[in-house]
Order: C-alpha cells, then structure tokens, then sequence
C-alpha cells in the first residue's frame, strides 16, 4: 500500500482525495499557492506545503515544484486530481522519472489518448462508432472545402489538442468554413501548442453520455455504467445525472462494452471516462478522460464504489476486487456543480470573499466543497466552489431532494449559479428527461436572478440576525460549526 501521497490540486477535489486516502490510513501533503494560504484545502490537511505565488503557471502547474514537495515531504506517491496537470503526459511521466507512483494512467496512455485525432484512429480500429469527420493531411484549405462538403453542413472545427471547450467552431455554411479554420488554428496554437484543427460533423441535438472504466495492471477492465452530461453552458458541465434517461437496457449494454474495447484499445489503467455523443438513438466516440472527472460521485452513489479509494488501490499494484458482473447501480443520483459565476453575464467568473455560507444536509445527500464562511475565492483558478450529489430511488427523488437542497444553500458575498441550477432542475423538459447539449440555450436564453421584492425585508432581517449571531458568539462561523444559522440562534423574533 502507498505510504504517502501528495495531492497536486486544491479545492474540493483536494478534499476529496484527501478524505478517501485518510479512510485507508494514507497520510496526504497538500500542496498550495500564495492565493490559497487560507483555503479549505489547507486548513484541513495533515501537512501542506507551499508551492508559489498565485498564477497557477508558477504553482499548481509547475511540474518541477510539485515534485520537489513530493520529495521533500516523503511521499511516495503524486495524485493529480482533475484540472491543472491532471492529463498531462509530461507530468505523469516525470512523475515515474522521479521514482514516485503516479495515481493514474500511464503517461503513454494519457499520451495517445490526449490528441483526439489518434483517438479516433484508435476507436477505428477497435471498432467503436466515431462521430463522421478527419483530418485534412495536406492542411490546405481547399482540403478542408472538399472534407465539409462530404461530411455535410454544420461542420465542427475541433482542435486535435483541444480541452475544457477551446479552439472548437460550429461552421453552419461554406462561406465561414476558411476564416473558422483559421481562427480555430490560432486559437488552437496559443492554447495547446499544436494548432493541428480537423472536421467533425455538428450534431445539432446529440446528448453527451460518458461511461466510467476502471482498470487494473492485471488487464481487468470493467465499466460502471453511465452519466449523462448534457446540461452545459459553453460546453462545459453543470448537471449530471445517472442513469441516462435516454438508454434502453440493450444500448447501456452495447455501449459499456464499446467503453470497454475503448479503454482496453488504450491499454488503460486507472480510472477513467469514456465519452460519447448520442444522437438519434446511435452513439459516437467523442474522447476518454484519462483523469477522476468531477462528476464520479454519481456513480459512487449508485454502485457503492468509492472510486478515488479504487485508483489508489490500483495505484499500489492491487488487483479489482471486483468483476462486471458484481456491478449492479441502483437508484438514481444527480450531480450540481456549483460555480462561482453570473448565469445572468454569460457565466462570468466571480471572485471575491464569501461573507456566509450555509451548506445544506439531509439525508442521502453529498456535498463536496472546498470553501468556508469567510474564505477568499481567488481569481486565479476554475471557479468551481463545491457539488451537491443527491440520491433518489428514483430520477423524480432524485431531482426533488436536489432542488431542496439548493434552496438551502446559501453563498453571501459572491455571485454564484445556485438559482440557475434550481430553475433548469425546475424547467418541465427537464423533468420529462428531455435533454441535449444545447438545453440552456434554448430553454434558459435570457436568464437573469429573480427579483428579491417582497422578500427583501426577510432578507435582510436574515442577514443583520447572521452577523449579530457572529458577534454574540465571538467566533468565525467555519465549516464544522452548526450548519444552519437558525441552530446558533438563541430565541429570536422578526
Ligand atoms: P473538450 O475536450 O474541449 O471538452 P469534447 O470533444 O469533449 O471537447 O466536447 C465537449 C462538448 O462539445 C460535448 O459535450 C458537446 O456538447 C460538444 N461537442 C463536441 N463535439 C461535437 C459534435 N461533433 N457535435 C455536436 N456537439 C459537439
């Protein structure tokens, strides 16, 4: 078993790592920058280590710093978390290099499966549908004409490096195919260095369902059913959910197996992701995530499988202590992610200083978070603050027991997306499971924060009897004090 790990992230997946490995008697170093000298992340490790001024190139991503922590603090081995390096070859390999175990894939699986255009030959091969679309060799641009053309309009632009949403262009007709190329090629150079674009056919309704794999050394590899991912903004995830409410018993069965030949085509270990468009009743390879995704606590909710415990194990030479056949998910899980963000200004990030926080609890519900009553959220990182996981014998129990949980969730302070989330959660297609990648913006268009009105006398009642509460007891309302305002009140009228 691994002796010591070192966590190279922060927020709440540094948490979470954090918590899995002290669950199985692991010690953790958390790493940190000069903006997170006070982070939950911090507050709560065994033993933490700075790491470098704020802007993530000088700390979260540097890969010499991180190893030197490793080293320096005895740990034997490095977990990358999602973001930051978490999918970067180079640091997997330099990782190894420096005589630690990296939690995760190999450095050459990481590799080829990092540029989607060696993917797509791989899945080839391996017989897994892919979305239509190439690559032009030639990179001339009457090239990319001719290839539109066969693959049929709306094209997409897509970077073979791409990530997290960048260099990626919807060409609706060919007089903006040229200048879409081009800018996607620039876009593509200063983001990833490779400015390498291809052609993919634009599905115009698809849902994005993904597959988890997990691996072992032994050649083991099962999947553990699906998430469905379909609700984004700018392409990017903000509720999942499983099980899919788009799949037939037979097609779970086809697809978990082409997640499967998927990963094994890779040689994959570890946990992974194996994501998939779905569109008309067929499905198409769109890329594996060689990394623990934010949204696996759905699928630790639903099969019982903690799967951060899962990678360490692996991580340590142990064999899967479990077969497909032992995997059976019950019930339905939900996953918020909450950003601080203005669903209001196109998503803007928002940074600032949380004043009060209440977290709501109940009873088969899981909150990740990483931030505190008082805590600071920099403007350097991703704005994601925390996710709320919400368990249901059913999608209906499942989705209520969210929205409830959203209501109590409070964050004074910042802008955040929390009453978005509570009206896609609300929005009637969203209830009859009427999902696709584009469900925000054609259902939730104009969006703006309701108007507090006639409650705002509440509202601020609530909000003078929060800071006298603070000032009667003295002290900081920090995470582990009682989570509702109401318990640290003594008789109180309005
Ligand atoms: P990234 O690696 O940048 O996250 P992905 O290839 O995973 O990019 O795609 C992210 C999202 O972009 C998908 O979930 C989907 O919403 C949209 N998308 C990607 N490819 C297509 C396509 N061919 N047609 C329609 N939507 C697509």
């Amino acid at each position: 078993m691994l002796k010591k790990i070192l966590i190279a992230n922060r927020g709440e997946i540094a948490l979470r790592i954090m918590r899995a490995a002290r669950e199985m008697n692991i010690p953790t170093v958390a790493v940190y920058s000069e903006a997170d000298l006070a982070a939950l992340h911090v507050l709560r490790a065994d033993e933490a280590i700075l790491i470098g001024p704020p802007p993530a190139t000088e700390s979260y991503l540097r890969i010499d710093k991180l190893i030197d922590a490793a080293k320096q603090t005895g740990c034997d081995a490095v977990h990358p978390g999602y973001g930051f390096l978490a999918e970067n070859a180079d640091f997997a390999q330099a990782v190894v290099d420096a005589g630690l175990i990296f939690i995760g894939p190999s450095a050459e699986a990481i590799r080829s499966l990092g540029n989607k255009l060696g993917a797509r030959e791989m899945m080839l091969e391996a017989k897994v549908p892919i979305v239509p679309g190439g690559e032009v060799k030639s990179g001339d641009l009457e090239d990319f004409i001719e290839l539109a053309r066969a693959i049929g309009y709306p094209v997409l632009v897509k970077a073979a490096s791409g990530g997290g949403g960048k260099g990626m262009r919807i060409v609706p007709a060919e007089d903006q195919l040229l200048e879409s190329v081009e800018a996607a090629r620039r876009e593509a150079q200063s983001a990833f260095s490779d400015p390498t674009v291809y052609l993919e056919k634009y599905l115009e309704r698809p849902r994005h369902i993904e597959f988890q794999v997990i691996a072992d050394d032994f050649g083991n590899t099962v999947h553990l059913y699906e998430r469905e991912c379909s609700i984004q903004r700018r392409h990017q995830k903000i509720i999942e959910e499983t099980p899919s409410t788009a799949l037939t018993p037979e097609l779970r069965q086809q697809m978990g197996q082409a997640a499967v030949a998927a990963a094994k085509a890779a040689h994959y270990t570890s946990a992974g992701t194996v994501e998939f468009l779905f569109f008309e009743g067929h499905y198409y390879f769109l890329e594996v995530n060689t990394r623990i995704q934010v949204e696996h606590p759905v699928t630790e909710m639903t099969t019982g499988i903690d799967l951060v415990k899962e990678q360490i194990r692996i991580a340590s030479g142990e064999k899967l202590s479990f077969t497909q056949d032992d995997i059976h998910p019950r019930g339905h899980a939900t996953e918020c992610r909450i950003y601080a963000e203005d669903p209001a200004i196109g998503f803007l990030p928002s940074a600032g200083k949380i004043h009060y926080l209440n977290e709501p609890s109940a009873a088969n519900l899981r909150i990740d978070s990483g931030i505190y009553s008082g805590c600071d959220v920099p403007i350097y990182y991703d704005p994601i603050l925390s996710k709320v996981i919400a368990y249901g014998r059913d999608r209906e129990e499942s989705t209520e027991r969210m929205i409830l949980a959203l209501k109590d969730y409070s964050i004074l302070g910042i802008k955040s997306n929390v009453r978005f989330l509570i009206d896609c959660l609300s929005h009637p297609e969203y209830r009859s499971g009427n999902l696709f990648t584009g469900f925000i913006d054609q259902h939730l268009p104009e969006w703006s924060e309701p108007e507090i009105g006639e409650n705002l006398p509440l509202a601020l009642a609530g909000a003078v009897l929060a800071m006298s509460a603070r000032q009667t007891t003295g002290a900081e309302v920090t995470a582990g004090a009682p989570s509702s305002l109401w318990e640290t009140l003594g008789k109180w009228e309005l």
